[in-house]
């Protein structure tokens, strides 16, 4: 087990560009499952791969355990990386992909057998350990290629991207696998999704990116619950939060007919007078129709997801976004075209600088 730490680690593909990650600072841990989020191209596969030894680092420092493994070649830094496409060698059964690595390391015959079937056990492989990849599902594909990580014994795992080829279901049930078996072996993981809903289930920690730049590091909670800035608060949580550009008059700001009072941390923090006003789909109380003191807002879309649905609706406001997002339970009955009042949650809003994006409270 090792800890792992970026030290204004950065990585430039092409002189005079934008680094693909920029002086990331970030410490993992041991025994931690750290997830890397963010949108495609943001930098997290580049900060994945610089650990592995897969990518060069042109400035800054990676410790594994307080040593910095800059330069160091890959084999040396005792790291098993896990890919989306699971790079199964074809010709080899699945034990014999399994136990390569080891048997490469000089590891006998029996004690490489020994240790595949320990591990084949543990994620239910036993009965497939004769057979060739083609003849797997892509599920038991993904298993294999985690089974091939894990017999290593590895001080680090880097997973890229490792469920993306799995169906939607497959996903689910796999994530929740992974994440009890790396909570089992308690070995430092960083672990590379697109997904923010895998990100928030499967991380002891999250750490979001954007074009390269670190944008928060927490736990799942602290994410959803106290987002650093508007990147984080959009591209956290779904559906997406919903931000309103307002102005603050007499401590309050006026959403059509509602009004939210601004909390004083919030008054003492702006610059001026405008505010973007984030609130999530749970923080909207709705009436059949609006009433004094209610946003008036027209419902276009409905999405019945069973237990609950998503009310999609368009207001006057300042939305950054198209629509406002409502989640309401399953028993009430709305419909599109139907004009509703929304009344939010004053407890439940978030406040941010319009300008520098910057939560304010
Ligand atoms: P995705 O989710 O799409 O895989 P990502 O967040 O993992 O994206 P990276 O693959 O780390 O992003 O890429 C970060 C940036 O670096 C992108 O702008 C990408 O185009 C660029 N980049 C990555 N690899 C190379 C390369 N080998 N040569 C040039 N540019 C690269």
């Amino acid at each position: 087990m090792a800890s792992v730490t970026y030290d204004s680690a950065t990585r430039r593909f092409a002189d005079g560009q934008q680094p693909a990650v920029d002086s990331l600072d970030l410490a993992v841990d041991d025994g931690e499952f750290m997830v890397l989020v963010g949108p495609s191209g943001c930098g997290k596969s580049t900060s994945l791969r610089m650990v592995a030894g897969l990518e060069s680092v042109e400035s800054g420092a990676i410790l594994i355990d307080d040593v910095d493994v800059v330069g160091m070649a890959p084999k040396a830094r005792d790291v098993a990386m896990v890919f989306q496409n699971y790079a199964l060698y074809p010709n080899m059964t699945v034990a014999d992909n399994m136990g390569f690595a080891l048997r490469n390391a000089g590891m006998s015959k029996s004690d490489t057998a020994a240790r595949v079937r320990e591990v084949a056990e543990m994620l239910e492989l036993t009965p497939l350990l004769g057979r060739k990849p083609a003849k797997l599902s892509g599920g038991q594909r993904q298993r294999v290629a985690m089974g091939r990580a894990i017999v290593r014994r590895p001080k680090v795992f880097c997973m890229d991207e490792p469920l993306s080829n799995l169906d939607a279901k497959l996903r689910v049930s796999t994530r929740a696998q992974i994440a009890a078996m790396q909570r089992e072996l308690a070995i430092t993981t960083l672990y590379v999704t697109h997904d923010q809903v895998e990100a928030m289930t499967m991380g002891h920690r999250v750490a979001v990116l954007d074009s390269g730049v670190l944008q928060q590091v927490g736990t799942p909670r602290e994410i959803y619950s106290r987002p650093a800035n508007l990147f984080v608060a959009s591209f956290m949580g779904s559906p997406q939060m919903c931000l309103i550009d307002g102005r603050v008059d007499a401590g309050v700001v006026r959403l059509g007919g509602a009004e939210v009072r601004v909390p004083s941390s919030v008054r003492s923090a702006l610059p001026s007078a405008d505010v973007v006003v984030g609130l999530r789909a749970e923080s909207w109380q709705v009436s059949a129709a609006p009433q004094a003191g209610t946003l008036s807002a027209t419902v276009d879309l409905v999405e019945e997801l069973g237990a609950e649905q998503f009310v999609y609706c368009s207001a006057d406001l300042r939305l950054r976004g198209s629509r406002i997002v409502v989640r309401v339970d399953h028993r009430r009955t709305i419909e599109a075209g139907d004009v509703i009042g929304l009344t939010p949650e004053v407890d439940e809003t978030y406040w941010f600088d319009p300008v520098s994006g910057v939560a304010l409270d």
